[in-house]
């Protein structure tokens, strides 16, 4: 439930507000403007405590929210969110967002050498795997600190901000010392203890959506991350199992438009582990653009059958350097810039 204040409502009023939210056992979210300030009341059945604020004469309005997400929704909040990540980097207003890099880092020569040469053609983010979600446990795992500290190194060298997977509560602490936004995988979408981790943490998270997860999962599971007071999330569609084979995943544009509808939260996709093949990744990053998201996440090697993860989906520098300017033309079409 949105409670609407009336307007310039004092520091006190807000303050009485928000003891009775809490005295009756819910959260809660206060959100200042210019002129008005809300309160988000959550908790389960807030609703049912309406006729409580009703008697408070600070209280102008009072609207339910109809979904299931609360903090998520445009019903709690209608202009878009502007996540900021550092460096001056914005996800989510109207410049496009490009997040560039190996899927794992590799090796400090290696990483420092692809952040420079995404960094030339106009990514504003450099990605790389300290700590791999590997489907065999016999697969290369990560550097694990060693490549936090390269990470932090390349972004020192570039002034690149930095994503990186934190896979584990455990690890939040050492990944968080060196990281810009904390990506959260696709296979962790729903570790809840994770989640309310991130939640408290407030750095930055990059939400992936689960492989067989619905939208509404994924927004439920970025409501778990805002319901501990991390506004700072930006939520990443990365393509969702399917019957076809022909591709990795299937990777679900449909999601852009709905999650926009659904929610005032920036949208990334991520069509390098949407269609993991890379000559299919471009049309398909074009497309994403297209469709209104606000950046891409693409996976770029410069040697990438040499690559310890994910070689065939990563794109050639040349090939970022082209998509680049493609994506300046779909950008313009679309009202934003690159
Ligand atoms: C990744 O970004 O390297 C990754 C493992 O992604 P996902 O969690 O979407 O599979
Ligand atoms: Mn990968």
């Amino acid at each position: 439930m949105i409670l609407t204040l009336k307007a310039h409502a004092t520091e006190k009023e807000i303050k009485q507000v928000t003891a009775k939210i809490k005295e009756l056992g819910f959260q809660a979210h206060v959100s200042k403007g210019e002129v008005k300030t809300i309160i988000g009341v959550v908790g389960e059945k807030a609703i049912t405590t309406r006729g409580i604020f009703e008697t408070i004469t600070a209280v102008e309005a009072i609207t339910p929210i109809s979904k299931p997400y609360k903090l998520v929704s445009r019903e709690f909040k209608k202009e878009n969110s502007v996540i900021k990540i550092g460096n001056g980097v914005q996800i989510g207003g109207k410049k496009i967002v490009i997040i560039a890099g190996p899927c794992s880092v590799e090796s400090r020569d290696r990483l420092i050498d692809i952040a420079k040469r995404v960094k030339s053609v106009g990514a504003a983010c450099l990605r790389g795997g300290a700590f791999k979600p590997r489907t065999s446990p016999y697969s290369f795992q990560g550097l694990g600190e060693e490549a936090l500290r390269y990470l932090s190194e390349a972004r020192e060298i570039t002034g690149l901000p930095v994503v990186t997977e934190v896979m584990s509560p455990e690890t939040l602490e050492l990944v968080g010392r060196y990281a810009d936004v904390l990506q959260i995988g696709a296979r962790n979408m729903q570790n809840y203890d994770l989640l309310k981790e991130v939640g408290n943490y407030k750095k930055p998270v990059l939400l992936k959506r689960g492989l067989s997860a619905t939208v509404e999962e994924l927004l439920m599971s970025a409501e778990y991350i805002m319901s501990r007071g991390n506004y700072n999330v930006i939520l990443c569609e990365r393509g969702i199992r399917t019957y076809e084979t022909a591709t990795r995943f299937t990777l679900d544009l449909n999601a852009i438009p709905v999650i926009k509808h659904h929610s005032h939260l920036p949208v990334i996709v991520d069509p390098s582990h949407g269609v993991g093949v890379r000559s299919y990744i471009p049309s398909m990053g074009l497309a994403a653009i297209a469709a209104g998201a606000d950046g891409l996440m693409l996976e770029v090697h410069s040697k990438p059958e040499e690559a310890l993860c994910d070689g065939s989906q990563s794109l050639l520098p040349d090939q970022l350097t082209k998509m680049m300017k493609e994506l300046k033309g779909i950008a313009a079409v679309v009202g934003r810039t690159l």
